[in-house]
């Protein structure tokens, strides 16, 4: 067993300290893409996870390889998914190899699909807890709840803030009335419309297909600048979703992408190192991502239409809207890139 790396303690001593949210909050997080398999299929989901995606998942050495290259890059650590609880077997063997070399995730993040009874919830929560994860994040939403029962939530925070304490538990705070009547929003198109327009997804993957014709469409020249995962943006650009400090998610999925929350390819992990993706830094990963780092997607459908002839739309319902059309348009060209198939 070695010692964690100076980067790695720092970061589990803030975690410590604060908790896995607060800690997250700050620092950013990076995680593991365990799968873009899902027990479930939201209609906000940026990945475009389901449950008709391929069953594939990384397997224990690949995953604990990439624990390693994730704490060194001084955020929070996660496995995420899809739904990584869905392959529990296999997910055990992973934190218990990752706890044995030291490299344990600080929360697991789960749509409490498995949580159909406290006997259940309470034999994961003991395994996570025996090999040194932390917290969980939990998702609580109208899209969520469309097909897991409210109670399976309740169930997993309330015994999830039990065991791990509520600063390391990541999760809507609604009271569980609110939470309940997420499932009559979803189910209330004049609700959900007024949901989807007071919080509005990123329109990319499955939100970009079945979110988007709620909200109302404004001419391609006067696209407001729009908040990304983190940070709000301040003009046409998406220089924050680029940037080594301030991008919200670096993920590594099961084909060794290192995957942005939009969706697009910084590098492979077959081909060169995560601490050199972000060393370079994710503006700088190829010509796509310089594009919409330093002039947004519009920059990016001008090389398109420039390039390959394609049609820009004249008007548009938020910047993720043009910049996922104009992907999936060029991602034939580039699916090193704009890729994997799941996410478009
Ligand atoms: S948002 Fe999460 S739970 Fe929902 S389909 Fe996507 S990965 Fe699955
Ligand atoms: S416009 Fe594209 S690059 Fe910018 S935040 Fe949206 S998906 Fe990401």
């Amino acid at each position: 067993m070695t010692e964690p790396s100076e980067a790695h303690a720092r970061v589990d001593a803030l975690v410590d300290q604060v908790g896995v949210v607060a800690a997250g909050g700050q620092l950013g997080v990076a995680a593991l893409l365990y799968t873009y398999q899902c027990t479930i299929a939201c209609r906000h989901c940026c990945f475009g996870c389901a449950t008709d995606r391929p069953h594939a998942h990384m397997s224990t050495p690949q995953a604990v390889g990439h624990l390693h290259a994730l704490h060194e890059l001084g955020r929070v650590i996660h496995i995420a998914g899809g739904e990584c609880m869905m392959y529990w077997d296999d997910l055990r063997s992973v934190l218990e190899q990752a706890h044995a070399e030291r490299v344990e995730p600080h929360f697991i993040e789960t749509n409490c699909s498995f949580a159909t009874d406290d006997a259940v919830v309470a034999e994961r929560l003991d395994v996570l807890e025996a090999n040194g994860v932390v917290g969980l994040l939990m998702s609580a939403d109208p899209y969520h709840q469309a097909f897991v029962p409210p109670e399976r939530f309740l169930r997993v925070r309330r015994m999830a803030r039990e065991r791990f304490g509520p600063e390391n538990v990541w999760c809507a705070g609604g009271s569980d009335d609110e939470v309940s009547d997420l499932v009559s929003i979803g189910a209330d198109e004049a609700r959900l419309r007024e949901y989807v327009r007071a919080h509005p997804p990123r329109m990319v993957g499955t939100a970009h297909r079945k979110l988007r014709q709620y909200l109302d469409a404004v001419p391609v020249d006067r696209i407001p600048p729009g908040h990304g995962w983190r940070f709000a943006h301040d003009g046409s650009d998406c220089g924050v979703e680029f940037d080594a400090e301030r991008i919200w998610e670096v993920h590594i999925d099961p084909y060794n992408n290192v995957q942005t929350n939009c969706g697009v390819i910084l590098g492979n992990t077959d081909s060169i190192g995560l601490a050199e993706v972000m060393a370079r830094g994710p503006a700088n990963a190829n010509f796509v991502t310089k594009l919409l780092a330093e002039g947004g997607p519009v920059a990016l459908a001008e090389y398109a239409r420039d390039k390959h002839g394609f049609i820009i739309p004249s008007e548009v319902v938020s910047k993720c809207d043009l910049c996922y059309n104009v992907r999936k348009f060029l991602r034939p060209f580039h699916p090193e890139i704009l890729g994997p198939a799941e996410v478009y």
